[in-house]
C-alpha cells in the first residue's frame, strides 16, 4: 500500500492529537505532535528565564536555538512518541498552564518557526506520517495527500482542556482555561508568519456534533480512499 502524508490542523483543543494518534496507530504511520515542539521551546525559554508574562528576551532565545535539541522517542506502553528536550522527557511538563499561556508568543517568532518546520519536514520526508498543528497543510506539507481542518466552539474546547488540567491536578479555573483558548486562537490566527488558516484543499470537520468514534471513522475512511 502506498504511504501518504496526513496533515491535521485546527484550533487548540479540537481533539486533533487524539484523532492523529489513533489514525497513525491504525495505519502504522509515525505520529508527530508539532505543538509539542513549540511547547518544548517555550519550556526551555521559561527554564532559562527568557520569558514570563511581562518579558520576552526574544533575541537571546533566538541565539540559544542551536542549543535546543528536540527528539521524539516512541513509548510502546503509551503507543505514541514522547518529546525530549535536551535529553529530558518533558511530555507532561509542556502541557501545564504556564507553558500554555506563553507558547503562542514563542510560536510567533519566524526564526523559531523556521527551525521547527525544517525538523518537521525531515520527519515527514518518507511519508507515512500523521502530523497535527496549525500550519501543517499550509506550510509544512502543502502537498499532503490528506488535509483535515478541525473546528469546535471555544467553550467545548475549553471544557476538554479544563478536564485534562483537572485530571492532572492543576489549579486552574474553567474561565482561565477558556480565556487561554481564546487568547491562543487570536494570536495563532493573526500572527504574520504562518497564521492558522484552513488550507484550500482541507476537509473541515466540526467536532462539536460528532462523537470521537464518528470523527475517527470519517477521517480513516478518507485516508483509505486515498491510500487505495
Ligand atoms: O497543539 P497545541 O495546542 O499543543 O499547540 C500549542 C501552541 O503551539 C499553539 O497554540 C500555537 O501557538 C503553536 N503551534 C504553532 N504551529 C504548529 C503547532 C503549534 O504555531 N504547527
Amino acid at each position: 500500500m502506498k504511504k501518504i502524508t496526513i496533515a491535521i490542523d485546527g484550533f487548540s483543543s479540537t481533539g486533533k492529537s487524539t484523532i492523529a494518534k489513533e489514525l497513525a496507530a491504525k495505519l502504522k504511520y509515525v505520529y508527530v505532535d508539532s505543538g509539542a515542539m513549540y511547547r518544548a521551546v517555550t519550556l526551555y525559554a521559561i527554564q532559562r528565564n527568557l520569558i514570563s508574562e511581562d518579558k520576552f528576551f526574544k533575541k537571546e532565545l533566538i541565539k540559544e536555538l542551536k542549543q535546543i535539541q528536540l527528539v521524539f522517542k516512541f513509548n510502546s506502553a503509551l503507543g505514541f512518541a514522547e518529546i525530549y528536550l535536551n535529553g529530558v522527557n518533558v511530555e507532561t511538563e509542556i502541557r501545564n498552564m504556564k507553558v500554555s499561556r506563553l507558547v503562542s508568543k514563542v510560536a510567533e517568532v519566524p526564526e523559531i518557526r523556521k527551525k521547527l518546520v525544517e525538523q518537521q519536514q525531515k520527519m515527514g520526508k518518507y511519508k507515512g506520517v500523521v502530523m497535527d498543528g496549525r500550519d501543517i497543510g499550509t506550510v509544512v506539507f502543502p502537498d499532503a495527500e490528506l488535509k483535515i481542518f478541525m473546528t469546535a466552539s471555544a467553550e467545548k474546547r475549553a471544557k476538554r482542556r479544563f478536564d485534562e488540567f483537572m485530571e492532572r491536578g492543576e489549579q486552574v479555573t474553567f474561565e482561565e482555561t477558556l480565556k487561554n483558548v481564546e487568547y491562543r486562537d487570536y494570536i495563532d490566527t493573526t500572527r504574520k508568519d504562518s497564521p492558522l488558516v484552513k488550507a484550500k484543499d482541507a476537509i473541515e470537520i466540526d467536532n462539536s456534533t460528532l462523537t470521537k468514534a464518528e470523527q475517527f471513522e470519517k477521517v480513516y475512511k478518507l485516508a483509505l480512499e486515498i491510500i487505495r
